[in-house]
């Protein structure tokens, strides 16, 4: 009998790969070993969800009918401990031995430790997975004070969640500014004047020297020598994803496991993708990135022709602390010939514009609004003749509307 396609790790990639082997090969045997005791879930939600019945089915990527339906086979609380090429095999903990045809490295990531003495005291937390989020949801008591440390945009999902929830939060963030990847200055410097109108307590430039505390954490210490009394400290300072099972392979890893832009490994016939993976010298470490690595990856495993990885352009859409922002493409102006910013719609807007298309775009406005900017960069509309070094942001954005029109699908 064939062997099965394998699977390591049951997250958003690891589904979508699984439904591209199924579409594309209707009798093969699909098997997705995953460690944590759930059925793959939508982790974003462990944030932006974060006081709400996260065990409930709604928070499942796919419901468990639909494995059946599609005969893929979950097998939860499954560790794969070893990975022996020339063999074709994984081991899990639990010392069962799994045979595969093709296999696909799916093992995500897990949250950059905080390298400080006191990080191991008790209410020093980070949210990966839903242990974390189950674990500092019950330590919290009522009145509770929580330094939240890393003003990106899961940490500052997780302190809104907090400051909602009735907690006294801080956030404090080692740069200049909040969201620094996602925004621009200005919008950065609005964001935290919300924070702190709302109640909470920013502070910028501030680095953690130590947490304090005697069994449990009690405060934080900053590199300018100042204190922040508290009883939890969470933190969100980045990813590193987890290659440690094929540290005794020959599969190429740098910060994730290399790929080509097929998604395959330095080995033929493995495959990686998602946060583990790493291509062109960049982890992604975004659920849109893992989805579509999962696509093409699960694509390229079934089917003899292949399909090349295409980065989709990266959007970030920020709800919370009652503002609605989104963030996508390039917004670094190191990287742009020229920023243009105003009013659009009655909300501050900025466009990055380089080599005459727009590049990027941040604006306070919501979901819906962002669709606009998103297609005029995903289809590099260009700027001839508009000359916008000179002209206000809505007559920009009002000719690259009637510029999309005009180039739509059957226009
Ligand atoms: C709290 C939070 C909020 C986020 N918010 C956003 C957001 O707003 N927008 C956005 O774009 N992205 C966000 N992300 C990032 C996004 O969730 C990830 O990019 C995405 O989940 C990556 O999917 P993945 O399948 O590669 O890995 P994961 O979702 O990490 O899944 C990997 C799975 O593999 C398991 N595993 C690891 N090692 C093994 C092993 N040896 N054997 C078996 N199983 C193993 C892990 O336990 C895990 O279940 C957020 C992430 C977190 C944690």
């Amino acid at each position: 009998m064939a062997k099965p396609y394998l699977i390591i790790g049951g997250g958003a990639a690891a589904v979508q790969a699984a439904k591209a082997i199924r579409d594309r090969d209707d009798e093969a045997e699909i098997i997705i070993l995953g460690e944590e005791n759930h059925l793959p879930y939508n982790r974003i939600k462990l944030t932006k969800g974060l006081f709400t019945d996260l065990h409930s089915e709604k928070v499942l990527i796919k419901k468990e009918k639909w494995y059946l339906a599609n005969r893929i086979t979950v097998i939860t609380s499954a560790c794969a401990v070893s990975l022996r090429p020339e063999l074709r095999q994984i081991e899990t903990e639990d010392g069962r031995t799994w045979e595969y045809r093709k296999l696909l490295l799916c093992m995500g990531a897990r949250n950059r430790a905080l390298p400080v003495p006191g990080a191991e005291l008790r209410g020093v937390h980070t949210i990966r997975d839903m242990k974390d989020a189950d674990a500092l949801k019950s330590s919290l008591a009522s009145g509770s004070r929580v330094a939240v440390v890393g003003g990106g945009v899961q940490g500052l999902e997780t302190a809104w969640a907090l400051y909602e929830a009735g907690y006294t939060v801080t956030v404090v963030e080692a740069a200049p500014r909040l969201m620094g990847r996602q925004l621009d200055r200005h919008s950065s410097e609005l964001l935290r004047s919300h924070l702190e109108r709302s109640g909470v307590a920013v502070r910028l430039q501030a680095g953690v020297t130590s947490i304090e505390g005697i069994g449990s954490a009690q405060g934080i210490t900053l590199d300018d020598g100042s204190r922040i009394s508290c009883d939890h400290v969470v933190y969100s300072i980045g990813i590193q994803p987890n290659t440690t099972l094929v540290k005794d392979t020959a599969i190429q890893v740098r910060t994730g496991i290399v790929v080509n832009d097929r998604l395959e490994t330095s080995i033929p016939g493995i495959y990686a993708a998602g946060d583990v993976a790493e291509l062109d010298g960049h982890v992604e470490g975004l659920w849109g990135g893992a989805l579509e690595h999962g696509r093409t990856a699960g694509n390229n495993m079934a089917a003899e022709d292949s399909e090349v990885y295409s980065k989709a352009v990266p959007v970030t859409l920020f709800n919370a602390f009652g503002v609605s922002l989104f963030s996508i493409g390039t917004v670094d102006e190191g990287q742009c010939d020229l920023t243009l910013s105003g009013e659009v719609n009655g909300v501050y807007t900025a466009i990055y514009v380089k080599g005459n298309t727009i590049v990027g775009a941040v604006s306070w406005d919501s979901a819906a609004a962002s669709l606009i900017y998103k297609e005029a960069i995903e289809r590099k509309i260009g700027l001839e003749g508009i000359s916008p070094d000179g002209t206000d942001i809505v007559t920009v954005m009002n000719e690259v509307k009637s510029r999309l029109r005009g180039t739509a699908p059957g226009a």
